[in-house]
């Protein structure tokens, strides 16, 4: 089939819907285009009927924690972003946010921000305290401490409130899951866009984490993520898009969105040698005992 640029950028058509409801355990409507009854109504016409939208800094928790108050199928999850931590304390210009420049407000400037994320994480349609974690490849060596600081704010957060902690882990496996151990995770703790192999995959399960797998599962190169979903335990793995980002194949490239997700769930299946309808069954139900929604 012959491509153009305009198929490269096009939103990719919508996949047949699946025949057990879904929920996209990770995902941000704010960067995306189009409305939120947009996206929920194409989400659902697939059978993607619940979403979790994920906060990365104080303006997009607040946002998320509204748009949760607003539509049943929307639950909210608010945190500062591993990568914004450092942004607040430091000043990153060029950084992670898409706010644009800002400048450097100290440790203080950290503690405003999580006085803010703690306000709204007691708010009952906020399930979960994250996206939280470390992200060494996006933040260099002078960010870490930062980083660090506010991960174990973050994990103390969830817990006080009693909400599920979600994880942000790239290329610090290693760091995340000993910050875990030092503080004890909150008893529900998600790894989303899990990126380990599979012997962390059994560490995780071990410990009672779920893992939760995103379009990046059906690129070629990801067979470190296929082994892990092959051993993990059913009911410990859920399916996000982390939309706009990471969109499945063969879509790679093009806009991601909640629609995409039975993608995803096929793809899965066809890793766990189960058919779709028990795959998206296990899906449902444990997203839903993940966020205790
Ligand atoms: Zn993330
Ligand atoms: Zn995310």
């Amino acid at each position: 089939m012959p491509s153009s640029d305009r198929d490269k950028n096009a939103a990719p058509p919508l996949p047949a819907p699946l025949g057990v409801a879904v929920a996209d355990s990770h995902t941000h409507l704010d960067m995306q285009g189009g409305t939120v009854d947009e996206a929920l109504a194409k989400a659902a016409s697939v059978g993607v009927t619940t979403v979790v939208q994920v906060g990365c800094d104080v303006n997009g928790s607040r946002w998320a924690a509204e748009t949760a108050a607003a539509y049943d199928a929307v639950h909210a999850t608010v945190a500062l972003h591993p990568n914004e931590a450092p942004r607040i304390v430091h000043g990153d210009p060029d950084g992670w946010s898409r706010q644009g420049a800002r400048e450097p407000g100290g440790d203080a400037a950290l503690d405003e921000a999580l006085a803010e994320i703690d306000r709204l994480a007691a708010l009952p349609q906020v399930k979960g305290v994250g996206e939280t974690g470390l992200d060494y490849f996006r933040t260099g060596p002078e960010g870490k401490e930062a980083q660090e600081r506010s991960f174990r704010a973050h994990i103390e957060i969830a817990k006080r409130h009693g909400k599920t902690l979600v994880i942000h882990d790239r290329d610090a496996h290693a760091d995340v899951l000993r910050v875990l151990k030092e503080e004890s995770a909150p008893e529900r703790t998600v790894f989303h866009c899990y990126s380990g192999d599979a012997e962390m995959a059994e560490i995780c399960a071990e410990a009672g984490y779920f893992i939760s797998f995103a379009g990046n599962v059906t690129f070629k190169n990801a067979g470190n993520l296929r082994d892990a979903l092959a051993v993990a335990p059913l009911e410990l793995v859920l399916v996000e898009t982390d939309a706009p980002f990471l969109t499945p194949a063969p879509y790679r490239g093009r806009p991601n969105a909640p629609y995409l997700v039975p993608v995803t769930v096929r793809a899965m299946a066809a890793v766990r040698g189960i058919d779709e309808d028990a795959m998206a069954t296990a899906l449902g139900a444990n997203t839903a005992s993940a966020f205790g929604y």
